[in-house]
């Protein structure tokens, strides 16, 4: 029995479901107008369109168990990590970096908007230094080991990352003076938008959105962001706003003749979950065993993937650039 009722909480866990059971069972239905209380009811809306887009995956028999296995495993395996390890960053950076904020903005529209271009800088930042320094991409490996596109690789992340992330985010927020329950507020837009930029074929076939790609990221963006091709490879690192990616020169649309081809460079273990999780990790302890002097073992741990003591680099840099020359006429 005690089987089931843990199953039964992390089912209920699973869809975040236990904030419209605590409105529902307290009749408190005015709550829905609070923050706190949209935020309760949207909660369920990523895993509720996952399962959708399973049953869709399932009748048109596109259904394939391949494509959502590394984030199954990922997730009951962070599950089990949770259980004994909670690291809960946010709140820790709030503490210690508050004080020394620039300057104190309140919760207003107008620092709504300076906080979400502070986060997207914060966000652009964690995520580029997950693709261009070998040790974090360890840590972001993880979530672009799928060789395809779906819902379920929002659950996907190496344990460590969400407080990799939250750390960097955070810091930077709070010391641009990024008021918190702002900082919470839109902690929710981007993570409800970052898990729905994750949307498979299944569910929307164009992921452009029509003319919302020409302003925002749209789930197109970041399935562009997941290919291996040489022209897509680090590109598009924002959630929402593609203003930092347009500073940077880092943003990339579809193209209708370049088709995506999801995952990462190295060889894998298709649908691996172990190789998907650690295989990373093991490649990078090597390099760094086998590396002949000490400066080389430090720099395989910063510089870029691909990076190699030898200089014969095969970073993304160098792979792009070979691209483009053999694109010219
Ligand atoms: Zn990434
Ligand atoms: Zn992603």
């Amino acid at each position: 029995m005690e089987i089931l009722e843990t199953l039964y909480h992390e089912i209920v866990g699973f869809f975040s479901f236990g904030g419209l059971i605590e409105i529902i069972q307290t009749d408190n239905y005015k709550a829905l107008l609070t923050q706190d209380g949209i935020g309760k009811a949207l909660a369920p809306l990523i895993p509720v369109l996952l399962v959708i887009e399973l049953i869709r995956a399932f009748f048109f028999q596109r259904l394939s168990f391949t494509q959502y296995k590394i984030a199954f495993f990922t997730y009951i395996f962070n599950r089990v990590v949770s259980r004994f390890i909670s690291i809960g960053m946010v709140g820790i950076c709030i503490g210690l970096f508050e004080p020394y904020a620039i300057f104190k903005s309140e919760f207003t529209w107008y620092w709504f908007i300076y906080g979400y271009v502070v986060w997207e800088f914060a966000h652009f930042i964690y995520h580029y230094l997950g693709h261009k320094v070998r040790l974090f991409w360890c840590l972001h490996s993880t979530h672009h080991a799928s060789e395809s596109m779906n819902l379920s690789i929002t659950y996907a992340h190496f344990f460590l990352e969400g407080p990799y992330a939250d750390i960097i985010r955070t810091t930077i927020c709070i010391l641009m003076g990024v008021n918190p329950p702002l900082l919470f507020l839109i902690m929710f837009i981007d993570g409800t938008w970052g898990a729905f930029i994750h949307i498979g074929e299944n569910l929307v076939k164009d992921a452009r959105l029509g003319f919302l790609n020409k302003i925002i990221l749209t789930p197109s963006h970041h399935r562009v962001h997941h290919a291996r091709n040489p022209l897509y490879m680090d590109t598009n690192f924002c959630n929402l706003l593609n203003i930092w990616d347009k500073v940077f020169g880092t943003l990339q649309d579809e193209k209708h003749e370049e088709e995506i081809e999801y995952g990462i460079t190295r060889p894998m273990k298709s649908g691996d979950f172990w190789d998907a999780y650690f295989g990373e990790i093991i490649l990078l302890a090597k390099d760094v065993y086998h590396a002949p002097t000490m400066k080389d073992k430090v720099l395989y741990i910063f510089m870029p993937p691909g990076w190699h003591h030898s200089g014969d680099h095969k970073t993304t840099s160098v792979v792009k650039k070979e691209y483009f020359a053999t694109q010219k006429p």
